[in-house]
């Protein structure tokens, strides 16, 4: 079986010029990194296109740690879009170095359905990443200077904000800087991130245009004076030259799929700690010049999808016509207590019991009044028995349910696929209504998701986190939305709670605050910002020969 990255380079890639025609994009407006990159003006954004076009939102079942195959799905249904000759395009994050080179998978699908090139993509793509690393970066060196010089009288103890680089490097999580006597700095502990849990990262993907950029830098929050005033950004007049760094990276990036429908990448930032989907600009742009498009949320519906709609869509007036929702027959195994390592086995008995996770998902998109379709992802191992339940228990709830094989046969294997959910979109009048009123006070909004989306029976809060509400209320900044920081793998705060748990309690640990993005982050687990390289990186079979191309990457 091929791999990858060779079905990638025997693809027919076209000119990228050529993609931006087929959108109407003027060749001359085009800004081109090489034949098959560009980044798109943003005058291209047409507002009242983005209100008639339809987006589509690709989300999933709880998944397990191999993924179910959303990002795949994504492009494949919207080349099968265009095989039905509906006009289509997909509208996807960007990866970060660090998976490409820790543990194997990367961001471009797989299959017959990836995007290309993808090597690029993997690799620095159009230097987004490094762009917001220095912007991010820049402002940790202005906290810095004005703790040596005194300007601002920061209590440096107080500062929150670390430095952040694009790379699997556990040994940089905990640092001290400022170490080297009086020229060097005051010592503080710090430390760094992954450039995707960067809130500038969160950022860009929020902000609408420059202007609106800028002043979601200025508002990050950097820590209190020593007589205890709140300092931010925009105090440290930095925000000007933070968003001069991303005069280029605030525009998406064109590229196209295997079957060449256009794609735009543009952004990649967390899904627990931010809202893990692409800019908004990016959804914009695609809207302004294709009536499909299709773009994804995850990991499962109840983290990537309910911010999706709660903070992207309320922040930015978007409004998905329909969500498709990912399943597979081996999660929903894994769900039912199957072994990981056998999901791939025929376990009829498993998926029974594993099918609850799949109908509260349901119940989930239901509740912010969305039309659905479910895409039952096919793998090689499923068997018809298994394919035809899942159908059924999802038609039972009125739900379509359609078999797509868009990792082995591409657009043509989600045809089916495409052609309900288009009758879907062009029929559903509903109109998706937000899960809170950002205006409610904090710990309501994040009691109403709880208990709605992830099934708790009660919030319980540490003595930190409620410290925390007490100091988001003194700042006044209890109207911001709740972007919960959870595990993926459960519709609960506890991943060894599989399938659909009841009766359990959600517990709040602390509150962050990212008030430059524009939202409160209650986290309920451990989340790692600065992952580790497992023991075998990927990195060890990734190679470039002598002319220049590059070998192991998937
Ligand atoms: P997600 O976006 O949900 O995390 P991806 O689309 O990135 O998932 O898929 C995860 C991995 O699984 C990728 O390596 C992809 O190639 C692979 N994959 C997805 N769907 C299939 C399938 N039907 N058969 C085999 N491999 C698949
Ligand atoms: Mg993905």
């Amino acid at each position: 079986m091929k791999s990858d990255i060779q079905i990638a380079n025997e693809a027919k890639i076209q000119p990228i010029t050529d993609i931006g025609s087929k959108l109407g994009i003027d060749s001359k407006d085009l800004e081109l990194y090489g034949n098959y990159k560009a980044k798109v003006p943003l005058n291209y954004i047409d507002p009242e296109k983005v209100k008639k076009n339809n987006l589509i939102l690709v989300s999933a079942i709880s998944p397990t740690p191999a993924g179910e195959g959303k990002t795949t799905i994504s492009i494949g249904l919207s080349q099968g879009l265009n095989h039905i000759g509906a006009d289509s395009s997909v509208v996807l994050r960007e990866p970060s170095l660090g998976p490409v080179f820790g543990i194997k998978g990367g961001a471009t699908g797989g299959g017959m359905s990836q995007v290309l090139p993808m090597e690029d993509i993997n690799l620095h793509f159009t230097g987004d990443f490094a762009a917001i690393e220095k912007a991010h970066n820049l402002l940790a060196a202005m906290i810095d200077n004005a703790v040596q010089h005194r300007t601002l009288n920061i209590d440096p103890r107080t500062v929150l904000w670390k430095r952040v680089m694009d790379m699997n490097d556990r040994s940089l999580r905990n640092s001290i800087v400022g170490l080297g006597g009086r020229t060097s700095g005051f010592p503080r502990e710090t430390g760094f991130d992954i450039t995707a849990a960067s809130e500038i990262m969160a950022i860009l993907c929020l902000a609408e245009d420059f202007k609106d950029l800028k002043e979601r830098i200025g508002n990050i929050f950097i820590g209190y004076t020593f007589d205890k005033k709140p300092v931010y950004a925009r105090d440290l007049k930095a925000h000007g030259a933070m968003a001069a760094l991303l005069r280029d990276a605030i525009k998406p990036n064109l590229v196209q799929t295997l079957e060449n429908t256009p794609a735009f990448i543009h952004g990649g930032p967390f899904a627990n700690i931010a809202q893990g989907t692409n800019s908004v600009i990016a959804t914009k742009m695609g809207m302004s010049l294709s009536d499909y498009v299709v773009t994804e949320a995850g990991f499962g519906f109840d983290l990537g999808a309910e911010k999706f709609f709660d903070i992207k869509c309320q922040s930015s007036g978007l409004s998905p016509k329909a969500v498709v929702l990912v399943a597979t027959a081996r999660a929903l195994k894994y769900h039912g207590g199957a072994d990981l390592d056998k999901v791939n086995e025929p376990n009829m008995e498993a998926l029974k019991a594993g099918i609850s996770n799949l109908e509260k998902h349901l119940e989930n998109i239901q509740a912010f009044n969305v039309c659905a379709v479910v895409a039952i992802n096919k793998f090689a191992t499923d068997t018809d028995e298994e394919l035809e339940y899942i159908k059924k228990r999802t038609e039972d709830r009125g739900i379509k349910a359609v078999v797509a094989d868009v990792w082995g046969q591409g657009g043509k294997g989600a045809e089916d696929l495409a052609t309900e959910v288009k009758a879907v979109v062009d029929q559903c009048e509903n109109k998706f209504k937000p899960m809170y009123d950002w205006e409610w006070d904090i710990p309501k909004k994040i009691e109403t998701v709880a208990k709605n989306i992830y099934g708790a029976a009660a919030i319980d809060y540490t003595s930190r986190a409620k410290a925390d509400l007490k100091k988001i209320k003194e700042l006044g900044l209890d109207n911001l939305p709740v972007c919960i920081a959870k595990t993926q793998k459960s519709l609960s705060d506890n991943p060894k709670l599989i399938g659909r748990p009841k009766d359990f309690v959600v517990t709040v640990r602390e509150i962050e605050l990212s008030s430059g993005a524009g939202f409160v982050v209650p986290i309920t687990g451990k989340i790692m910002r600065m992952p580790g390289l497992p023991k075998a990186p990927s990195a060890e079979k990734i190679d470039v020969d002598d002319d220049g191309n590059i070998s192991g990457l998937f």
